[in-house]
């Protein structure tokens, strides 16, 4: 169900513009507004889940749906030969800012480890 207050929702719904890179019936994917590599793209499911805290078991196919996307995509911007990143943001320790469960996708540079 589409949540009209939350930002991710009404993207999906098309009443916030964005760049599309990947569409089906259960998700959809875009450029991050302000991208943290070369490529950074946020796959997102359509339904609106608040973060993996929210997971049901019902949703496990989902969610691996989601991850399966990430080398698709990454794919698709020729960087899975090379590598990438797909990070999940959960909470408020966890760094998330919007509350509808995304994959953050990126890649086209090195990246360290640990994460900030
Ligand atoms: P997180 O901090 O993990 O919740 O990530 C939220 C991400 O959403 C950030 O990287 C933001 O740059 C990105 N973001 C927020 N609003 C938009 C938007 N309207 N279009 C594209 N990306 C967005
Ligand atoms: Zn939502």
């Amino acid at each position: 169900m589409l949540d009209s207050n939350c930002t991710f929702c009404r993207i999906v719904a098309g009443d916030i513009p964005s760049t599309k890179v990947y569409e089906d019936d259960q998700a959809y994917a875009f450029r991050d507004l302000n991208p943290q590599a070369p490529t950074h793209v946020l796959i997102v499911p359509k339904e609106h889940i608040e973060s993996l805290n929210d997971i049901a078991q019902g949703d496990e196919a989902l969610l691996g749906h989601l991850l399966r996307l990430a080398p698709k995509i990454a794919n698709q911007f020729g960087m899975a030969e090379s590598g990438f990143r797909a990070v999940i943001n959960t909470g408020e320790n966890g760094g998330q800012t919007v509350w509808h469960l995304h994959v953050h996708l990126l890649g086209g540079r090195p990246m360290t480890w640990p994460p900030g």
